[in-house]
């Protein structure tokens, strides 16, 4: 393809990326979005296998992710509501399934006080941080310091109920066992839901899906952009020319040379050092990228002929700290007659399930289903496990995290540009972090910030903490 001229490169065509792309555009400058997949779309991917369609990825909405949803309108995208009748299930440390309705699980007096003052704790605790700047609360490095597994026992005595708090952050978002990230990391991941509560309210959290799949909200922008997408050419090199990178930059990809006057890295943290930075990022970003990592996690979907559950009473919603698969869900397609569950093995558990053959990892995770929903669900007619660690242009799932204590020392430098090198992406937004609707903040919060450096004809800041 040659040397190519632009205003602004992005690298990665994601939500975030796409997003920066499309309000860059509609501000009157011209783009080129670099990607190195043959798709757009980055973590959110619409896949058919074996007849069943699939969101290998992000696919869930919540009524707080406004930036998303305005999207979803402008792009004349509808959603469709997740199926929530009936009882859930929830799997104690005894190991039996209790049928239940509402929020609280069933679990004893005792656990059930404890958990709900956990949860006032941490809403006052997460009203106090917000999303924006956490690293700016007065106990922020105490709270930075303490893993979320050891805060937890540290408040309560009660087992059952640290495993149940614990659960919503480790297992269900951060995908990290609770003893890999701080308390203020959890405190973090709930203010960008808007509170604790929220976040344990699956009603909240999982509540809508985008009918044709969230992979279609990347794939809409990219139309918009047309050749100005260039796909199947990951970025090599990062160049900033002139002081400090004053006459901008040059990227350097498998099929095309861009040179621009920014550049908008819009792939996850741990990706960033898959890009050789001339010259050399600060000595600020090589630390904190070295402390930014993805969790793991496999999300499993199972087709069956008719949602068997449905007519048991069910809703297919089901928990269990203590099971290898934690969560299930009812994630039947919009006017699909057939059923499909999604259910999550997270961080440790997912190590274990990968060193079994996948025959015998494919019998003990629908073992632990039928634990939910009966027999009925070891025989489904399509499954699929999502294997996002195996693909190279993202390496886990969902998003990355500190390690303990890393977000008070680097938070407040994540969002920094070096010189004309802008970051955007899910993972270091403040609202939605973690989420499609994060991932759409950043790209706007990105594209109107070089906006603004263009319209004034402003030399790139930021290239002092190059020294
Ligand atoms: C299994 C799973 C379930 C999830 N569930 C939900 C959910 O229900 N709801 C929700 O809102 N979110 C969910 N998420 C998270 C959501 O998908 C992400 O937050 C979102 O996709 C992040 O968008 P992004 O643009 O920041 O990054 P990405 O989507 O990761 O896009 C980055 C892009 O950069 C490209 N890239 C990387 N390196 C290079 C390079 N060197 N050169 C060129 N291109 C490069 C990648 O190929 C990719 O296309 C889930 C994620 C996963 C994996």
């Amino acid at each position: 393809m040659g040397t190519i001229e632009r205003d602004v490169v992005i690298i990665g065509a994601g939500p975030s990326g796409l997003t920066a792309a499309r309000d860059l555009t509609k501000a009157g400058h011209s783009v080129a979005v670099v990607e190195a997949r043959d798709r757009v779309g980055g973590r959110t991917h619409t896949d058919i296998i074996d007849g069943a369609m699939f969101e290998v990825g992000g696919q869930w909405v919540s009524p707080d992710q406004t930036e998303l949803i305005g999207l979803l309108g402008e792009l004349g995208l509808g959603t469709f509501s997740r199926y929530r009748e009936g009882e859930s299930v929830y799997i104690g440390p005894a190991g039996e399934p209790v049928r239940y309705t509402g929020e609280m699980f069933p679990v004893g007096d005792h656990t059930r006080e404890e958990m709900e003052r956990l949860i006032a704790l941490l809403d006052r605790l997460v009203a106090e941080a917000g999303p924006e700047e956490p690293w700016n609360h007065p106990d922020a490095r105490a709270l930075d310091t303490i893993s979320f597994h050891h805060w937890l026992r540290q408040q309560s005595d009660d087992e059952e109920a640290c495993n149940n708090i614990g659960l919503f952050i480790a297992g269900g978002m951060l995908t990290k066992p609770a003893h890999a990230f701080s308390t203020l990391q959890a405190i973090l991941m709930a203010a960008t839901a808007g509170s604790f509560s929220n976040l344990v309210d699956e009603d909240f959290i999982l509540d809508k899906r985008v009918i044709g799949g969230m992979q279609s909200v990347s794939e809409r922008m990219a139309e918009e952009l047309g050749e100005d997408v260039i796909l199947a050419s990951p970025v090599r090199t990062l160049r900033r020319n002139g002081p400090e990178g004053r006459d901008g930059v040059t990227v350097v990809s498998d099929t095309v040379t861009v040179h621009a006057r920014y550049a908008v890295v819009a792939v996850p943290p741990n990706l960033y050092s898959r890009i050789s930075y001339d010259p050399p990022l600060p000595r600020r970003q090589h630390q904190m990228h070295q402390h930014q990592s993805l969790g793991l996690v496999i999300k499993i979907h199972a087709v069956y002929a008719t949602p068997f559950w449905r007519e048991d009473g069910l809703s297919g919603t089901g928990f269990s700290a203590g099971s290898i698969v934690q969560e299930i869900y009812d994630n039947s397609n919009h006017e699909d007659p057939r059923g499909t569950l999604v259910g999550f093995v997270s961080d440790e558990k997912a190590d274990a399930m990968f060193e079994l053959t996948e025959s015998e990892r494919r019998a003990r995770i629908l073992e632990s289903i039928a634990g939910f929903l009966g027999p009925q669900a070891l025989e489904p007619e399509v499954y699929y496990e999502s294997d996002w660690a195996s693909e190279e242009w993202t390496r886990g799932a969902y998003a990355s995290s500190y390690d303990l204590g890393g977000l008070h020392r680097y938070g407040r430098d994540q969002r920094t540009p070096v010189g004309p090198i802008h970051w955007s992406c899910s993972d270091i937004a403040a609202e939605g972090y973690q989420h499609v609707d994060g991932a759409v903040r950043m790209g706007r919060r990105t594209a109107a910030a070089i906006h603004e450096a263009l319209a004034s004809g402003r030399q790139p800041a930021g290239s002092a903490k190059e020294a």
